[in-house]
């Protein structure tokens, strides 16, 4: 008998660095699989699922070409990279059986569908896992704030946020051996304290919606599922009691 997940309905935000796996760009065929295994699984719970993936692997790549441009263009090739990333999620997750949908802020009709707001809800209650491409379809935003953006939209229960490590710390935890972990945070904290999250408009969005935000590594096999269940090592930021 498995554990109930606290939520229902949940957007997982991953950096598009988590899919590169010890690649230095691109995409790591293995740790696409890996992540679509780990939100099989959520859904699999019942869960409704959707996803924003951001760009940083590709874009890394392309940051030679993007140098002393405009920087909405650069921007505008940093959304082309998320779609490019949701498509090889889509894919991953198809081969496990799992029912997808990509849709992008930036209309691009022979790959993906527009994003219609009701409409992803109805594919999320039909079971399907939903994938945001091309983040907000702004330049001089973030795909964090596209995750708080969506997740707000979608009647999210929770702003679950796949990183390298298994919360918030300090420090970087990987050159400062003082860094303390945060098992709990508050949204005002992470903004005063100028904690190493999200950007400011993504935490401010998720605040004035009240969805809680769950960090967890993404590198772990199986955390999703576990942070969802309550089990596993998260830090989670929410509003004062
Ligand atoms: N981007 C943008 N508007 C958005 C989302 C993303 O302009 O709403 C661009 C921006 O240039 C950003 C790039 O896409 O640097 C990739 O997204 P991000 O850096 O958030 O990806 P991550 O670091 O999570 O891989």
């Amino acid at each position: 008998m498995k554990d109930a997940p606290r939520y229902d309905r949940v957007l997982l935000k991953i950096s598009g660095e988590a899919l590169m796996g010890d690649l230095a760009y691109g995409l790591d065929a293995d740790m696409v699989d890996r992540i679509a295994t780990d939100v099989r699984a959520v859904r699999d719970l019942g869960v409704e699922v959707c996803l924003v993936i951001g760009g940083g692997n590709i874009f890394r790549g392309l940051s030679e070409a993007a140098r002393g441009m405009e920087r909405a263009s650069a921007d505008y090739m940093g959304m082309l990279a998320t779609v490019i990333n949701s498509l090889a999620l889509q894919n991953a997750l198809e081969r496990q059986g799992v029912q997808t949908r990509v849709q992008s802020a930036i209309p691009m009709s022979t790959v993906a569908e527009p994003y219609i707001r009701r409409r992803a809800i109805r594919h999320m209650e039909k079971g399907r896992v939903v994938i945001f491409g091309a983040g907000t379809g702004n330049p001089f935003f973030t795909t964090d704030t596209a995750a708080a953006l969506r997740a707000s939209e979608m009647g999210c229960r929770a702003l679950l946020k796949g990183t390298k490590v298994d919360g918030v710390y300090s420090a970087d935890p990987v050159t400062d051996s003082d860094a303390k972990r945060y098992s709990k945070l508050t949204y005002r904290q992470v903004l005063s304290e100028d904690l190493n999250v999200m950007d400011h408009a993504a935490i401010s969005l998720a605040r004035e919606n009240r969805i809680p935000i769950l960090v967890f590594s993404i590198y772990q096999p199986g955390a999703f599922a576990e942070v969802l269940t309550g089990k596993g090592r998260s830090t989670m930021i929410t509003g004062e009691d």
